[in-house]
């Protein structure tokens, strides 16, 4: 027998409406490229977006298509999220942070019609659109007034807009819709797309604001530090629409001093993003002397967050810690370090101890470690096995891509974990081969593959280790062919113009021979040990 209940598909315009609906003039503020603050609101910010679904129906977009965007967290962006998804098209965020190779490879691998682009990024859009056939339009984030810096060409988003009339009825549509695309580098190979559903979307929003998630509310004011295209912000520009929190977007001006002065003239109570931003802030506050009143909550993730910086901003500046894990894969949200009842007596070192962990599991994601053949390990704190995950807003598969990554039903996170009695679970290792430096991927495959192609090369290996300020750094470790003669400099030098300048390792180290398995591959675990703590050049750790 069916329930009585109303059949109403989840999607994404029913958070637009909702917000305009019920929080119409709770405000967005947005720091412009140019650095002047915008403001506008939900109600304004719906009827952009009604305007815009207009305009890309006009350039022809249709259900299904994928519309891109290069551009940084501002109002302008937050409305094509909503126009395009509410549509029924998909909203693809490409990270303009890559390589330009790679971001002509997700433009055209997405197939993307139309991208739209922040005035920060012309210089990229006018290197890459010959590389890009199939995109049929370029429009700039702008006003006619700015339109003379542009790319010859390109379209106005404001004079697309003004052309348009507010009336636009989203259309209602299976909630397995795909709404949203994000490309991750975070394994071996080509990028790969994460093709989000309405249904995932929402049901990722809700639990989301849950209390033992980012415990949102209509009286918070969220700042997104963490990038619209990483991961939809994740997640967090949802969020605030579903519960009415005044959203502050920095921009492109991410450091210290910027975001604390957005966080002290907005009052902003929420902010959320990578540790190397944290790190920033918190240098601001103590050179400054002036912390964040407002400021109640932070959610650090993307990599681990340093207990030190914890301890600092919780105990120094009062600032509660969620430490947050997840993946492009997982929308991204998995576990949130939310402590229980049963913690309230503990003194603060050892509530430090586990909200250090990377928490655990949100409901919707279920989890579980599991040992080299599979077989599934205690929850025992101490035995450390692959990660694995599952749930209605995980990955089942990548988009045009073949096959499934999926075992047995279950996603392999590529990271290596114990989880406590409690739940909690701690990161202990990756078993991708993947470098994470300030919240971006590095592939040590792509700088293996340069090293080797240098004559004086016989053999390479990259790993990640330890810096103070990004997380993790690549190291080049080297084997020289016999009697061949290079020197550190010279290797450093021949990554020039062959990857982006912040992939270029920071250091390289020579070996007589480099540990292999069984099988010949590179033994990255043994290198990590032996080179994990390495101190780089200038980081005096
Ligand atoms: P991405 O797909 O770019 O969001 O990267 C996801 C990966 O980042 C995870 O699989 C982890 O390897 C790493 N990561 C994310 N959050 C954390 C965290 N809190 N601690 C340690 N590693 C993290």
């Amino acid at each position: 027998m069916l329930g009585l209940m109303q059949d109403q598909p989840l999607l994404v315009s029913s958070l637009a409406v909702h917000a305009d609906r019920h929080h119409g003039a709770t405000e967005i503020v947005s720091r412009s490229i140019e650095g002047t603050i915008h403001r506008t609101n939900f109600r304004e910010m719906h009827a952009r977006a009604r305007r815009l679904a207009n305009a890309l129906r006009r350039l022809g977009i249709e259900n299904g298509d994928r519309v891109a965007t290069l551009a940084w967290n501002g109002y302008r962006h937050l409305e094509i999220y909503l126009a395009v998804s509410g549509m029924g098209a998909v909203c693809h965020t490409v990270n303009p942070r890559l390589f330009r190779e790679q971001v002509v490879f997700i433009i055209n691998h997405a197939a993307d019609r139309v991208v739209f682009f922040d005035l920060t990024f012309a210089p990229l859009v006018e290197a890459v659109r010959p590389l890009c056939p199939l995109v049929e339009h370029w429009v700039a984030l702008t006003d006619a007034a700015h339109m003379d810096k542009m790319p010859a060409a390109s379209l106005c988003y404001e004079t697309l807009l003004a052309a348009e009339s507010d009336e636009f009825a989203w259309p209602d549509f299976d909630e397995r819709t795909a709404a949203g695309l994000c490309y991750t580098s975070g394994t071996t190979g080509n990028p790969k797309g994460v093709l989000y559903s309405h249904r995932s979307t929402v049901l990722h929003t809700m639990v989301g604001a849950f209390a033992d998630t980012l415990a949102l509310s209509g009286r918070d004011v969220v700042m997104p530090v963490v990038p619209m295209f990483h991961v939809n912000a994740w997640g967090l520009p949802y969020i605030c629409l579903m519960v009415g929190a005044k959203i502050v977007m920095p921009g492109a001006a991410l450091d210290g001093r910027s975001l604390c002065e957005l966080f002290e003239s907005e009052a902003v109570t929420f902010s959320a993003g990578v540790p190397t931003v944290w790190l920033g802030a918190l240098q601001h506050f103590k050179d400054s002397g002036k912390p964040a009143p407002s400021l109640r909550r932070v959610l650090i993730g993307g990599s681990a967050c340093p207990p030190a910086l914890m301890k600092a901003l919780e105990h120094d500046y009062g600032i509660e810690v969620l430490h947050g894990w997840g993946m492009t894969e997982m929308s991204p949200v998995g576990t949130v370090s939310q402590l229980k009842s049963k913690h309230a007596g503990l003194d603060p070192d050892e509530r430090l101890a586990i909200k250090s962990k990377q928490g655990r599991a949100l409901y919707c994601v279920d989890l579980k470690i599991v040992d080299g053949e599979g077989g599934e390990l205690p929850w025992d704190g101490t035995a450390a096995g692959d990660l694995l995950v599952k749930g209605p807003w995980i990955a089942s598969a990548y988009f045009n891509e073949p096959g499934s990554p999926l075992r047995d039903g279950w996603f392999p996170t590529g990271d290596v974990a114990t989880i406590d009695s409690d739940g909690y679970v701690k990161l202990t290792d990756r078993s991708k081969d993947v470098i994470k430096s300030g919240g971006e991927w590095i592939s040590s495959i792509d700088l293996e593959n340069v090293a080797v192609a240098h004559p004086a090369v016989a053999e390479a290996a990259v790993i990640g280790v330890r810096h103070p300020r990004w997380d993790e750094r690549p190291l080049l470790i080297v084997q020289r062919r016999d009697d061949a003669a290079v020197t550190r400099d010279e290797l450093i030098a021949f990554y020039a113009g062959k990857v982006a300048k912040w992939w270029v390792p920071d250091d390289v180290v020579f070996v007589d021979k480099l540990p292999h398995t069984a099988t010949g591959k590179l033994l990255k675990t043994e290198l990590r040990r032996l080179f994990g703590d390495y101190r780089l050049p200038g980081t005096g750790v």
